[in-house]
This record gives structure tokens, sequence and C-alpha cells, in this order.
């Protein structure tokens, strides 16, 4: 067999256990809500057997618990009988019949249970859950060995490939393995060879009953990121004791949810912790997958030709893209829709118990409700704006066989992304713009840059769409006007330099970004692996205790001394992303930055910013005060196109820009598109 001419390493076959897969790409588990939604199972067949007919060499699926007791959420989504058994069968069926393979993935989720029948090894309640486990009595941990087996035994009833056994992220195998967690007298506790049975005996027996043909797969936590974890030299005993207890391949996981150091969120460089992987694949005779910020082919095939690992495990890219195996074969890299990592429309709403979508695919966990037919009548379509909302609604409209034209007044494509590419982690940003730019081209869009379409030439057109976005709010001020005062573009585009002390009045997500921008300046910890371990304590020691240094990282001194203000009382950030939110957080603390609320702003003068707050006055000194207020849609083609009896389509932020964000610019775009 030829080598892939594009990405050779990566496209050459791999065994593991009974299967020869065609390439070296895995789909990783991934919580999509759809486990335990009305009619889920058939949802969760069609999405999964979208990536397999995509080229994706293995999936795994979400978690699935092996007992009630080991359930994520009150909501059941177990592998517990044959009820259970029965419903998955559509999933492994579709999946094979689109060419691809599927383990169903055991999670016990141990002390991060969010209900109130949670158990531990030992009753020590996780930092990250209100609720405090009940330690399992010893004859409970046998049962639970046990319920494990039940799963995996029902899971190759149901047709499935083989299983994925959690043991990493902090859940319940973890918690056993852990001194943190496993402060146990019994035999399942103590020394780490006792502390990892719990981890054999689940393989051994799963093994032993499912027999050889049955794929399993361990995922091993391979950096731990907590005080108290495993070091690298523990990590590897219990990875060769998973191998010899009947493992086919290893999967990786990186640091405990409850670890405060970012593994999967923009903050975090490419292929960041392959290192990690290298470290365990030196050691044992499996296969072994490297996983977290793997989202392009080049970073993929760097790991598996480096040595890092066999395999590559890619979760949300798979959601940005069903075809990414299928088009990085085909070396179509610029054809990927690439994931960057926002977490917005994925794990942010697995969190608040919605479905997971994603930013840069709207069609993502919607694929039978949003779908792009072929038109059945061409019309002439104008859209005015080419940021997130713009690009979408293009892309779709065109490729269902619409005329498109797409205008915008700036020199080029991607709206607000073009802004916030700049900030430290968001880099990739503009990877998706280059993305849509292509997509449209192959769609045959006409794109008309630098160009402000007036109405006369907009009325020709059978549809309209307005996707012009927002205008930066001017909030009234006494002194708004000082030569101080610098808007966020400006700061953003460089086109104004601020001085040392800086106000920024508004904190939202562009007031934090802009505040993350001063103090990081060229984000090397968000884009350079080695800076990124300095910049977080983490150490490649192998006999470091979780990978983490003794002291914590010193913060570099900011070239900006920053207030962030706003006016409301509620707890800063509290508008940004729940899963991401909290990096940016520490970051901005971590850089001195101030934080004052409830402020009632004065007035702007030579001083800085005089505001009110608890009742008395205060100058908020600032050589430069940058106003991050919200924005206000820009609607300015809407009166005179009615004039002309048209009735434009409004979308993103334009149509309105209150808690707007691209996640909703980008889906009402494509489901206009899809309705045009
Ligand atoms: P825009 O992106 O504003 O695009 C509007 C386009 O219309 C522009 O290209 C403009 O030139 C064009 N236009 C306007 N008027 C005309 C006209 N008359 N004729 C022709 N063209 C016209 N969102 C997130 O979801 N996650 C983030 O992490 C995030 N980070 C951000 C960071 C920063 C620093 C900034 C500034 C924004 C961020 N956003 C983020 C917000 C996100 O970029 C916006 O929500 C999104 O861009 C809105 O999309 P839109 O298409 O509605 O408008
Ligand atoms: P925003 O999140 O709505 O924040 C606006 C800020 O301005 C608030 O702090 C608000 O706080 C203040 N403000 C509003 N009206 C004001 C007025 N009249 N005078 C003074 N202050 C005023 O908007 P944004 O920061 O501009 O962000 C725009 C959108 O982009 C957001 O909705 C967000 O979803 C998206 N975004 C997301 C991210 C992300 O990381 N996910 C990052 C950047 C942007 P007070 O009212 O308390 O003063
Ligand atoms: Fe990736 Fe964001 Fe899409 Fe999630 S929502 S898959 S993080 S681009």
């Amino acid at each position: 067999m030829t080598a892939n001419p594009h990405y050779p390493h990566l496209f050459e076959p791999l065994k593991v256990g009974p299967l020869t897969l065609p390439n070296r790409i895995l789909m990783g588990s991934m919580h999509t809500g759809l486990e335990s939604a009305p009619g889920g199972h058939a949802k969760l067949a069609a999405f999964y057997a979208e990536r397999a007919a995509g080229g994706t060499a293995l999936l795994v699926t979400g978690a699935f618990a092996p007992n009630m007791e080991g359930n994520l959420s009150p909501a059941r989504e177990t592998m517990i009988d044959e009820d259970d058994r029965d419903a998955h069968r559509v999933i492994p069926q579709a999946v094979h019949d689109a060419g691809g393979r599927i383990l169903l993935q055991l999670l016990h989720a141990g002390r991060y249970s969010k209900h109130p029948n949670a158990v531990a090894p030992s009753a020590l309640r996780a930092p990250i859950n209100k609720v405090t486990p009940r330690a399992l009595e010893t004859a409970e941990v046998e049962r639970t060995v046990e319920d494990f087996v039940r799963g995996a035994v029902l899971a190759r009833e149901a047709g499935y490939d083989g299983v994925e056994i959690m043991g990493s992220e902090g859940y319940l195998i973890s918690q056993f393995l852990c001194l943190r967690t496993n402060q146990r007298s019994d035999a399942w506790g103590g020394p780490l060879a006792q502390r990892l049975r719990f981890a054999t005996e689940i393989v051994r027996r799963v093994r032993e009953r499912c027999g050889r043909d049955f794929v399993i797969q361990y995922r091993l936590s391979v950096l731990d990121l907590v005080e108290g974890g495993l070091s690298g030299d523990e990590i590897i005993t219990v990875a060769r004791a998973v191998e010899a207890a009947g493992a086919d391949i290893l999967n990786s996981g990186i640091g405990w949810h409850e670890a405060r150091i970012p593994t999967i969120a923009h903050a975090v460089p490419r292929g960041a912790f392959a290192w990690a992987t290298r470290r365990v694949k030196q050691a044992v005779g499996i296969p072994l997958i490297a996983s977290n910020r793997i989202n392009a082919p080049e970073i993929a095939e760097d790991i598996i030709a480096r040595g890092d690992a066999d395999m590559v495990s890619l979760a949300r890219p798979m959601l940005a893209d069903a075809e990414f195996a299928n088009k990085a074969k085909a070396g179509d890299r610029a054809g990927i829709n690439i994931c960057f990592a926002c977490n917005q429309a994925c794990l942010d709403q697995i969190f608040v118990r919605g479905i997971a979508n994603c930013l840069v695919n709207p069609r993502a966990g919607r694929e039978t409700e949003l779908v792009y037919a072929p038109v059945k009548k061409k019309k002439r379509i104008a859209v005015v704006g080419g940021g997130p909302a713009g690009l979408s609604c293009a892309a779709v409209a065109a490729e269902r066989g619409h005329e498109v034209t797409l205008y915008d007044r700036a020199s080029e494509l991607g709206g607000q992304f073009n802004l916030a590419k700049v900030i430290p982690g968001k880099q990739e940003f503009g990877e998706s713009v280059a993305y849509y730019a292509e997509r449209l081209r192959r769609a045959g869009v006409k794109t008309m840059l630098g160009t402000t379409p007036g109405e006369v030439e907009l009325a020709g057109h059978d549809e309209v769409v307005l996707a012009t976005g927002i205008d930066p709010r001017r909030p009234d001020i006494a002194g708004i006007d000082h030569p101080k005062v610098a808007g966020y573009m400006d700061i953003l585009s460089g086109r104004v330099r601020p001085g040392p002390r800086v106000a920024i009045l508004g904190a939202g997500g562009i007031g934090f970004d802009t505040a993350l921008y001063l103090v990081e300046g060229q984000g090397k910890a968000q884009s350079d692996p080695v800076a990124f371990a300095e910049h977080w304590g983490i150490v490649k020691d192998a006999a470091s205790v979780g990978g983490l240094a003794a002291e914590a990282p010193k913060a570099a001194k900011p070239e900006h001394q920053i207030t962030l203000l706003k006016r409301s009382t509620t707890p800063f950030g509290a508008t940004l992303g729940l899963t991401t939110g909290w990096t940016l957080r520490i970051e901005l603390a971590r850089a001195g930055v101030q934080m004052l609320g409830g402020v009632t702003y004065n007035r702007i003068d030579d001083a800085g910013v005089h505001v009110t707050v608890d009742g008395a006055e205060r100058v908020i000194e600032a050589d430069t005060v940058i106003v991050c207020a919200g924005q206000e849609p820009n609607r300015a083609l809407v009166g005179a196109l009615e004039a002309r009896g048209k009735r434009p389509h409004l979308i993103g932020g334009a149509k309105l820009a209150a808690e707007l964000d691209a996640k909703r610019a980008m889906l009402e775009g494509a489901q206009l598109a899809a309705a045009l």
C-alpha cells in the first residue's frame, strides 16, 4: 500500500486488538446531551454515522455509567440492563453501515456525580461539586467492578466493537488510583499496587467475559495536574498494569476536572500535552492515543511522526467538521472547518444540560433538523456583511444552489473575528475566517470587499440579508470625548497605544479580552507549549506529584496597570464562558488587574475616571480610558430598503446586539440560509 502523500503517518493503518483501523484518527468521547434526550439514540446514531462516513477510523460514544450511582447527573445515561442495550443497538448499527467502528465509553463519575447517591473510594467532596460522596463498602467495590463488566457485556451484545473504560479526568477510577481521594484501609487502598487493582480488575474481568475479539480501550490519565495526583513514574506503573490486565490500546486524558490549569480551552496551545503521552508510549507495548487540542491534521501528523503516540483523539474537532478525516486524507487542509476550542456551543452547553453543538458548524448535533437541501428555485441573494453571521449565511445559501453576492465595506472578510484573533488564545479565530472564505469561493459566492452597497443596488436582488453587525456603544459620560478615551477597536487594531495606567469601562467578554490583550502581549503562553507549561507551573520531571511545580509560577510584571470597571454588582466574569471564564479570571488576577463593580461614572478628565462607589467619590487615575460598554445593532440600511418595498432579513448583531456572540450569529446565518 502506498503512503498517503499528505499525512503519511496519520493514514497508516493500525492494528488495535481484533481490528485493523484504516487510519490513526479517533473521535474522542464527548457528551452531547442527546444521551438522555427524547429520541436521543436515533439522533446519536445519525451524529456518529456522519462522523464515521467522514472517514474517522474509530469512534467513542459519550459517557454511559455502569450503574445508577455512577451516573454523572440525575438523568439516566447508563448501560446497565437489556433496555439500555436494546436502545443502543441503532448506534453501532448506523456506524457500521457507514463503514466505521465504535466503542461505548463506560464511565463511573464517583465523587463528580451531581446526584445525592454519589459514591467514592473515600467520603471526600470534590472542590467542583456540592455533593459529598459516601465511601463505598468493600463489598460494594467488588460489585462496582462487576457492574463495569456487565456494562461491557451489554455493549458487546448491543453491537459495539468494544468499550473505552474511563480511567482519567478524576472520575471514579482516577479516584481509586490517587492518595488525594483514596484513603481506604482495605485491599482497595494503601500502596499504589492496591489502589490500581480497581482499574486492573475491571480490565481483566472485561477481557475474561468479552473475549479477545472485543476491543478494550483504557483511558489513562497521563498527567493529573492536581496535588496528591500520580507522578509520571506512577502513571507508567498503572499503564503497564492495565496493559498486563488485557487492554488493547490506551487513550490518554489530561488533568482532573478539578485541576486549576486549562487543559482543552483556547488558552492551551495545540498539541501541548503530547510530551506526557510520549513518556507513557516509551513504557508500553500496546498502541497509545494522544489527546487534547489536536485540531489540525499537521499537528496530528507531527505527533505520530515524532513517535509521541500511535493515534490521535479528536473530539470537538469532529463537531466542527464531520469530514475531517476524509478531507485530511485528500490533502484538503483548506477545506477543514477548524475547532478553535471556544467551548461555547459544546462543553458550556453540556454544563447547563443543553445539547452540544458547534459555534463554527451549526449543524453539529442538529443533523436531523438543520438540513441544507438543494434549492428548488434559484434566487439572487445579497448578503451585506462578511462577519460570522454573513459568512455562515452566504456559504450555506450558495451551497444550496442560490446565486449569492456578499458585500463588506471592510477590505477583508471576518468582521469582529479580525479583532478577536489578536486576543491571546484566540489566534485560531483567523483560521475560521480563512475556512469560510474558501467555502465561499468554492460555492461560487461573488465577494465584493471594500464595498458599501446602496439600497438601489440591493433592491435588485430577490432577497437581502443584513448581517451588518454592530456599532460599539459610546456611553453618555461627561468627558467621553477627552483625548485619552479610546474604543476597544482602536486598541485591538493597534491604532492607539495605551499609556501605563489604563481604565477599562465595561467588563463583559470584550472588556476582559482587552485586559488580557494588554497583560499578555503576544500570547506566547497560549501558542507555545513550553511557555504554556512554565506559565501554569507544569513540570515534566517524572517524579513530580501530579506533574505540578513545587511553587506556584511567578507572574511577569505587566506593562500596564489596569482597572476594570462596571456599574453592576454581579460577580466579575459572570458572563464569560462557563468552562473558559475561570482561566481568564486567574490570568487577570495574576497580572494584578484591579476590578471595581457597582460604580457610577461621573466624568472623565485629565486625572482619569471619576466614579462614585458605595456612596463615595473616587478617581481611577488613568492615562488611557478604554470603552468596552457593549454594542448597538447596525441597521443603517433598513429604512432605505423598506422605503423601496424590500423587507430585509436581519441576522447576528444587526438583528440584536444584546447577548450577541458568534455562536448565535453563525446559527442565525445557517438557519436563514437553510430556509431561503
Ligand atoms: P460582525 O462580526 O460585526 O460583522 C459585521 C460585518 O458587516 C463587518 O465585517 C462590517 O464591516 C460589515 N458591514 C457593516 N455595515 C456594512 C455596510 N453598510 N456595508 C457592507 N458591510 C458592512 N464572540 C464569541 O462568540 N466568542 C468569542 O470568544 C468572542 N470574542 C470576541 C473578542 C473580541 C475582541 C471581539 C471584538 C468580539 C468577540 N466576539 C466573540 C464577538 C463576535 O465576534 C461577534 O458576536 C460576531 O462577530 C458578530 O457577528 P456578526 O456577523 O453579526 O457581526
Ligand atoms: P457585554 O458582554 O454585553 O458587556 C458590556 C459591558 O458594558 C458590561 O460590562 C456592561 O456592564 C457595560 N455597559 C453596558 N452599557 C453601558 C453603558 N451605557 N455605559 C457604561 N457601561 C455599559 O458586551 P461586550 O463585552 O461588548 O461583548 C459583546 C459580545 O461578544 C458579548 O455578548 C459576548 O457574548 C461576546 N464575547 C464573548 C467572549 C467570550 O469569551 N465568550 C469574548 C468577547 C466577546 P455594566 O452594565 O455593569 O456597566
Ligand atoms: Fe470547537 Fe467551539 Fe465548536 Fe466546541 S463550539 S467544537 S470548542 S469550535
